[in-house]
């Protein structure tokens, strides 16, 4: 019996998405980035001018947002809409990428969006990658997975990402915004960034995307 449940969690820029989506492909199953949901949600706190204090407001907000995450063509992967607006254009803007992290450590906020992250996770069949996924968020799920690689590894493939898709960074701010969300994400009081006990641990560095894709596809097939 395959996981039906699959939690894949590990710090900013580590390649949740490139394997959650490989693997999810592979098992014929949803892949669903709960980051594209905390980051969806922030860009509705800036258009909406929220100060990043505001808790009241802000925890109003995520109980009156609406998520929708439909499937494209390929059907392992979604797209997000909110309010009926397909926002994936705005989640990797500098704004979103600034503000993300301090939206995310509002317990009210996280409490909005884990209700939303659990009921896509009730069809089953699901990859969810995330920061909490295996400790927090669904921590009955069959299999759990923790990827890690250093800092500078870690900003050298954002970069190459980012330069993709042309948009200007330098390594080095890169190399900074990434500590500066990984000290927030993992020092926050709420869900902080941790492995589950049962998580398996993959260091993904020197291996290539498909190597780490076929450790986690045998680790499926384990009893
Ligand atoms: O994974 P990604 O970099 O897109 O996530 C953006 C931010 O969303 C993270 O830095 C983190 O602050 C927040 N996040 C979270 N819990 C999750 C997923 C993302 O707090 N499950």
């Amino acid at each position: 019996m395959k996981p039906r449940l699959i939690a894949l969690d590990g710090p900013v820029a580590v390649g949740k998405s490139s394997v959650g989506s490989l693997l999810a492909r592979r098992l014929c199953y949803t892949f669903f980035d709960t980051g594209t949901m905390y980051r969806a949600f922030t860009w509705q706190v800036l258009k909406a001018g929220i100060p990043a204090d505001d808790e009241e407001q802000l925890c109003q907000l995520a109980n009156t947002t609406r998520f929708d995450f439909v499937p494209v063509k390929s059907g392992c992967l979604l797209t997000p809409f909110v309010d009926d607006e397909d926002v994936s254009s705005k989640l990797f803007r500098p704004d979103v990428e600034e503000r993300v992290s301090l939206t995310s450590r509002i317990a009210g906020v996280r409490q909005a969006l884990i209700l939303e992250q659990r009921r896509l996770a009730r069809r089953g069949e699901v990859v969810m990658a995330g920061r909490d996924i295996g400790t927090v968020v669904l921590p009955w799920a069959e299999l759990k997975i923790f990827l890690t690689a250093s800092p500078e590894e870690r900003a050298r493939r954002r970069y190459r990402e980012l330069s993709e898709r042309g948009e200007n960074a330098s390594l080095e701010t890169v190399l900074d915004d990434l500590k500066r969300r990984d000290g927030m994400d993992m020092q926050r009081t709420i869900s902080p960034l941790r492995p589950a006990e049962d998580a398996v641990i993959i260091d993904t560095e020197g291996f290539t995307l498909e190597q780490i894709v076929d450790k986690i596809y045998v680790l499926t097939m384990s009893p």
